[in-house]
């Protein structure tokens, strides 16, 4: 019996601007798309023929232009169409693509294999947890795992959740029921973190439901608040033997998500970036990290807001302070040969300053994915990158020639800080900056979404 395997990832932001391209997508075919999945082995070692496909996956950007989307789920559909008679299709999606014209890009292509593969055929996928379920999801694919980890360390698990209960239900003849549950709240991306209750205590009972016999996934999926669609919001989603069980515990599971809207909290002091700045100055620890958090190109945004650099050089620290990963193609290539030591000016900053080194950003793949520049306004250095960038570990740092140790303000595009550059802070600012990822609901005038929706609305909800 034959599984096809795949991936195709891109989360997606309506408010931010740049679509992603061909070239953005991290892409390989056929069997090098082992290199990136973990699941050839448990297909193989319960006796399936593995049949892969691609692996096609960009960061977070802006919606999929319909172009885009077709180069590549034209291959995936390429490849089960050579293979009508798989038994399995797993995928690997992270559950929150916005096409434009088509909508939700996981929906689109399930239900084109769907129309291709024999009724028996099951598909399974992995996804992440900020996934935005669709109503209809479930009707398309049987087995549907989710990460249990935000920020996200379990993607291997994950990928072997799903696989080997396509393994099971494949080997023992069992057609799985999905249900799905939309729980009506969007809450602060950043404020739910799987560490910390209520969530550490939900995901455990996830787990526990997974252990009994009839049960193949649970999941909670806590939504992404950055694409405006109607899908846009928490869920719950329950694999199980019997449908009664899949749907009565994705209701109860729903209650209990519910039931914790109003527990979330930052994690880290929380300031508009005036206030964050004012604190990192007069702050007494050795190094203090400040996450812009409107423009976090983790989340989609395009990293080019100057305005926490602009009040440090206002400010004009007394502290030595970086400011890294601003995207400025034009300033890059404009002030390239310039030497280290030379003077410039910087027109769209109105000021002075001195080429401090040239370097390299080190991509999401570690890839050298193009040249940056660091410009020294006094005791602000910023960090300027040709294409977007995204400083999340010290090796980002090091590649763009900047002495991260050399700091005691660091101020990174993200939202919360990556657990590599936490050794390195002594006190983290999370600044409530305006963006294409900016944290505040009410600020992102969503039109599309259900209603009504926690916390923009206060209303009674029962699953
Ligand atoms: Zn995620």
């Amino acid at each position: 019996m034959k599984v096809i395997v795949a991936s195709f990832q891109c989360e997606s932001n309506s408010k931010a601007k740049l679509h992603p391209q061909k070239h953005d997508f991290e892409y390989f075919q056929g069997e090098d798309i082992f290199k990136k999945l973990v699941v050839k082995d448990v297909f193989e070692k319960n006796g399936f023929e593995v049949v892969p496909s691609i692996y096609a996956v960009a960061l977070p950007s802006a919606t999929v232009e319909r172009e885009t989307y077709e180069y590549y789920a034209e291959q995936i559909l390429q490849t089960v169409r050579e293979n009508p008679d798989a038994a399995g299709v797993y995928i690997f999606f992270h559950g929150s693509m916005e096409v434009e014209e088509i909508g939700s890009g996981e929906l689109y292509l399930l239900k084109k294999i769907r129309g291709i593969v024999s009724e028996k055929c099951l598909i399974a996928l992995s996804l992440d947890a900020h996934a935005n379920i669709t109503d209809e999801l479930c009707s398309y694919a049987d087995i549907i795992s989710g990460f249990k980890t935000v920020p996200h360390i379990d993607q291997v698990e994950c990928q072997l959740r799903s696989a080997n209960a396509l393994c099971y239900c494949l080997k023992n003849g069992v057609k799985p029921h999905a249900y799905m549950v939309r729980v009506p709240f969007l809450l602060k991306n950043d404020t739910l973190q799987t560490a910390y209750e209520p969530l550490k205590g939900l995901i455990e009972e996830t787990l526990a439901l997974e252990k009994r016999e009839d049960i193949f996934t649970a999941n909670l999926f806590l939504g992404h608040c950055w694409i405006d669609a109607p899908n846009t919001s928490a869920s719950t989603v329950v694999c199980a033997l019997e449908k009664q069980t899949a749907e009565r515990v994705a209701k109860d599971l729903a209650n209990k998500l519910w039931a914790t809207r109003r527990s979330y909290r930052f994690l880290c002091e929380a300031e508009l970036p005036e206030e964050c700045v004012k604190r990192a100055i007069e702050g007494k620890e050795r190094r203090i990290f400040i996450t812009d958090s409107g423009d976090n190109t983790t989340a989609g945004a395009e990293g080019d807001t100057t305005g926490i650099l602009r009040l440090f050089l206002a400010a004009n620290p007394n502290k030595k302070t970086c400011v890294a990963g601003i995207t400025d193609y034009e300033l890059v290539n404009a002030l390239w040969n310039t030497k280290d030591g030379g003077q410039v000016r910087v027109e769209s900053l109105n000021a002075d300053g001195v080429i401090k080194s040239h370097g390299e950003i080190l991509g999401w793949t570690k890839e050298i994915i193009g040249r940056s520049l660091t410009v020294s306004f006094g005791n602000v250095d910023a960090v300027f990158t040709e294409y977007r960038s995204a400083f999340i570990e010290k090796g980002n740092f090091d590649k763009a020639n900047v002495d991260l140790l050399g700091y005691e303000i660091v101020v990174v595009k993200l939202g919360y800080l990556f657990t590599e550059l936490k050794p390195y802070a002594d006190r983290e600012l999370f600044a409530l900056s305006d963006g294409a990822s900016c944290v505040e609901l009410a600020r992102l005038n969503l039109k599309r979404i259900v209603r009504p929706m926690f916390p923009l609305d206060e209303f009674d909800w029962e699953a």
